[in-house]
């Protein structure tokens, strides 16, 4: 999997050199519990700057929110299909969360890479440990709520959650926020607590030459 990965890592890195000579070339990582704000501040990236950041579309078997386009904000599978890809081994990595698989295809990266533009990825904790063991070479950025139980009342007000999942992603959150406080784990830690301030420390991360 690995390998079929490094044949076109050189092809994505070729791109970066050729069209970012003035940014950083590296694809960005960012996690952060669920409901922290991370679709919240790529959208605003993306906004502000049209046609420089390309998205790695992930794949996942969880059902479309209301407004999720199905290509844009993720590629929706079944459980069959997914399989099937990973039997395939089309996927750099792969994890269950919260009840459903999401997984980030070679695929989804490359197609960003073809574009010569910098690739972002959002992925949980599992996805961030398995990208370290391949020669991504990416930046890691963390995004955090201010506490546990704001991240509670904003996953309650997106509305998207059954109790059920929402526990779900309290827990998860909890062991991403442990992980997140190891040395190493993340090369920057933001706190989204005021979203205008977030987003200018985000962008400056984002933006920072290498
Ligand atoms: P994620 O992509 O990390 O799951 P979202 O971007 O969907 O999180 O954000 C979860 C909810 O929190 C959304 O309803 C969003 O509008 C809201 N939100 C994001 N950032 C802030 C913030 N700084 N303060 C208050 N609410 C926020
Ligand atoms: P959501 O269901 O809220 O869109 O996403 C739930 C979690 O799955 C988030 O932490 C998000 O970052 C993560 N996620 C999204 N796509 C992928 C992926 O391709 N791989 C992994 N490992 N996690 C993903």
């Amino acid at each position: 999997m690995i390998n079929t990965f490094n044949r076109y890592k050189s092809k994505f890195n070729s791109h970066f050199s050729r069209f970012s000579m003035s940014t950083s070339t590296r694809p960005i990582v960012i996690s952060g519990p669920s409901g922290t704000g991370k679709s919240t501040l790529l959208k605003k990236l993306f906004a502000e700057y049209p046609g420089k950041f390309g998205f790695s579309v992930s794949n996942t078997t969880r059902k479309p929110r209301d407004g999720e386009v199905n290509g844009k904000d993720y590629n929706f599978s079944t459980v069959e299909e997914f399989k099937q890809l990973i039997d395939e081994k089309k996927f750099i990595e792969w994890a269950q969360f919260s009840g459903n698989y999401y997984g980030t295809t070679i695929k989804a990266v490359k197609d960003v890479a073809d574009k010569g533009v910098i690739c972002l990825l959002d992925i949980d904790m599992q996805g961030v440990k398995s990208v370290k063991k391949t020669d991504l070479n990416a930046r890691f950025l963390f995004i955090s709520p201010p506490s546990i139980e704001e991240l509670r009342k904003r996953l309650t007000r997106r509305g998207t959650e059954t109790d059920e999942s929402l526990e779900r992603r309290i827990n998860a959150a909890s062991d991403e926020m442990e992980y997140a406080k190891l040395p190493g784990s993340h090369d920057k830690i933001i706190i989204n607590e005021d979203l205008d301030k977030a987003y200018e420390e985000f962008k400056k991360f984002i933006l920072e030459q290498e």
